[in-house]
């Protein structure tokens, strides 16, 4: 039997060994397909953990969030595919029309229900995520929710039926009360908690005093370039935006 390179997971936990590695073993039917095979890569899954006595000798669960800072941008690309497709499945196994079994399809990522044959495809979220500068110094926010000391950019949900130069602009006044000028596209990154695509945006503070969304926000500044809080970890498109934007910045002046 053909063996497959297996994401096992179980709560944002992936199964690998000592050097970080996928184990390979035989197919299962509840399999998801996360690439095919190739004539020098064999085919890639996904699976839920089910019963921790499963579990090969010499692999563990590691936190995906720690792994993100040991693997290259392809293969952190390729996790966060097999997460999104695993907790689309799980969230998906009846019709949201009418409440019937959904059955997957053969061939595409699509659950079909059984009964009225409504569709549904795996779902992406967009969110934006920006680089707040006024001069040499950027704007970093610490969550009222997440009880961290350390210090990110300001993100939010894209709404229906905004672009996402509004988002950012709307999101930026809502949490930290200023405006916006010079909006400019960075990069993306498939976030799979849940089920995220981070759409990174750099921006210049135009006015307005900072005024916080308390719910949101505990704090927030500007802070100088090189006096920087504790900011998220390398691997984060937040840590790779920061870096960016000061290495511009040094570089233009
Ligand atoms: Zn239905």
């Amino acid at each position: 039997m053909a063996l497959v390179t297996a994401y096992i997971l179980k709560d944002n936990a992936l199964l690998v060994n000592q050097q970080l590695e996928l184990p390979r073993l035989p197919s299962h039917p509840e399999d998801i397909v996360v690439s095919h095979a190739t004539d020098s890569i064999g085919q890639v899954v996904a699976r839920a953990l089910i019963n921790e006595s499963e579990i090969p000798s010499g692999y563990q669960l590691m936190p995906v969030r720690q792994l993100v800072s040991h693997w290259t941008v392809a293969q952190f690309e390729q996790t966060s595919r097999a997460m999104q497709l695993l907790e689309w499945k799980r969230n998906h196994q009846f019709c949201s029309r009418c409440g019937n079994k959904a059955t997957a399809h053969s061939r595409e990522h699509c659950m079909t229900c059984t009964v009225c044959h409504y569709s549904q495809y795996p779902r992406i979220n967009p969110c934006v995520i920006i680089a707040i500068t006024k001069g040499a110094q950027i704007l970093l926010a610490r969550s009222a929710q997440r009880h961290t000391s350390m210090y990110g950019l300001i993100a939010g949900f894209v709404e229906v039926g905004e672009t996402l130069e509004q988002a950012v602009a709307r999101e930026t006044l809502e949490e930290v009360g200023i405006r916006l000028k010079n909006i400019q596209y960075m990069a993306s990154q498939p976030w799979p908690f849940p089920s995220n695509l981070m759409l990174a945006f750099k921006a210049e503070y135009a006015g307005g005093e900072l005024l916080l969304q308390d719910e949101e926000i505990a704090e927030a500044a500007f802070f100088d370039f090189y006096q920087l809080p504790t900011i998220p970890p390398k691997g984060s498109i937040a840590y790779w935006m920061i870096e960016q934007v000061i290495s511009q910045s040094t570089t233009n002046t």
